[in-house]
Order: C-alpha cells, then structure tokens, then sequence
C-alpha cells in the first residue's frame, strides 16, 4: 500500500511537471496538504516526510487537530481553513488558524479581524470567488470581488493575499485550464489594482494541472495524498 510519505512524493512530482510544462518554477507554487476528515497520525506521518501545510474545512475538527498537534510539539506547522466559516465560527477561526481561504462577506471579514488578537500576526486571507456561476454556490459574485478585496485589505487584523476559487470539475483538460484561467484574470486584476495580493488558491488532487497551467500559487491537495475520505452527509458545510 502506498505511504503518506510516497503520495507525498508524487504529487510533488505533478507539481513540478505541471509547473515545466507550464514554463513555471516549481517554487512559484505551494502544496497545502488538505487533512479533512483525516486523524491526527495522518498529519505526523506528512510532517515527518517534510510537508508543513495543512488545510481543514471543518473548523472544530481543524482546532481539535492543531491543538494536538501543538501538543506533541511540532513546529513550523501552518493551518489554513478552507471551509465554510459561519459567523458563530469566526472567534475559534480567528484564534486557531493562519489562513482563511474562503471569506466571501465582509461581515464575516470583519468579525475575523475584530476577534484576531494583538499577539497573533495577522490572519492571512483569500477570498472565494464564484468563478463558475452556480447561484446556490459559496463565494463573491466576479463583479463583487474588487470591493471586497479592498474591504479586506482595509482591515487592520487581516492581510489580504489573494483569490481561491473551488470550480465544479471540468470535462477536460483545456476546460478546466479556460475556468481557472477566469480566476486568473480576477486576481490580475486586483494586483493591477494595487493590492498586494501574491497567492491563488486552485486547484485539487484531479485538476491540479490545470490549475497550475492557469497560475494558480496554490494547490489544496486531499485524496491523492491521504486517500479516499469516508463520504459525509453534508460534506459541503462546515
Ligand atoms: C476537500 C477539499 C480539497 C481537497 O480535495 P481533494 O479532491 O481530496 O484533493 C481542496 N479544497 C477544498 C476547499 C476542499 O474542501
């Protein structure tokens, strides 16, 4: 059976062949290894074979997880939500977390910056962005997010850094590449908006290419690493 440790391995190598392929430096992106669902002896055993990015989208099951993990006294760990975060979340997210890749309403940017404290650095955030249009899905509206964006960065416990996006899987290569490719440009344009944003957050274990082909800085990577996940009821909300 394959190890954490080979997964490992292997996704770094797409990674790094995507990025040649790409005409990209392999440095230029980073892999958060996403530990949902996952136990603690999952991220130890990704720690020990080097990885030091984690994501969690339930935000009780994530602070439960970094607590131990503080406590068997690993460090360099960085975690970042990447789920859902309700506004009775946002004080355990604000506490616990280094990043936030999925705020999607000023308000709840708002309470995260209100409830940061003065010890911690800032929160790092992303905003979602519905790029592909569902109305029922999570993120800003496209037209919205340069405004969002600046409310973000207006906030003195947050630091803004970027746009993540999660599209609905694409029936090809060249689709996937067109989707995020809309993501791209969404983040360009904050830069040429003079945000000091450096990080887009695309791409999963089936469209990673894809989404390094269109300029993601930041893969989210679940089941090519850690396996397949028991299915949950809900396993859209946090
Ligand atoms: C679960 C999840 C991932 C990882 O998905 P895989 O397909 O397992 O790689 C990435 N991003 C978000 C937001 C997720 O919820």
């Amino acid at each position: 059976m394959a190890t954490i440790s080979d997964n490992l391995q292997r996704v770094r190598a797409r990674m790094q062949q995507a990025c040649e392929q790409a005409g990209r430096l392999p440095a230029s992106v980073q892999l958060l290894s996403v530990s949902k669902t996952f136990p603690l002896a999952a991220v130890v055993d990704a720690h020990a074979a080097g990885q030091r990015a984690f994501g969690e989208n339930y935000v009780q099951e994530g602070v439960d997880k970094i607590l131990a993990v503080q406590a068997l006294g690993l460090t360099d760990v960085q975690w970042h939500c990447i789920g859902p975060v309700q506004s009775n979340k946002t004080r355990l997210v604000a506490a616990h977390f280094d990043w936030v890749h999925t705020v999607d309403r000023l308000k709840i940017a708002e309470r995260l910056s209100a409830q940061r404290a003065q010890d911690l650095p800032p929160l790092n955030v992303c905003v979602q962005v519905n790029v592909d249009g569902g109305a029922n899905k999570a993120g800003v509206a496209p037209d919205e997010l340069l405004t969002l964006a600046q409310g973000v960065a207006g906030l003195p416990r947050l630091r803004l850094r970027g746009v993540m996006c999660i599209p609905e899987p694409a029936p090809d290569f060249d689709a996937a590449v067109a989707v995020f490719a809309r993501a791209r440009a969404l983040f360009d344009t904050l830069q040429q908006a003079g945000l000091p944003v450096d990080t887009l957050s695309m791409g999963m274990s089936d469209d990673l290419e894809a989404a390094v082909a269109a300029g993601s800085t930041l893969v989210r990577v679940g089941s090519a690493i850690f396996g397949n996940r028991p299915r949950k009821v809900n396993d859209a909300t946090a």
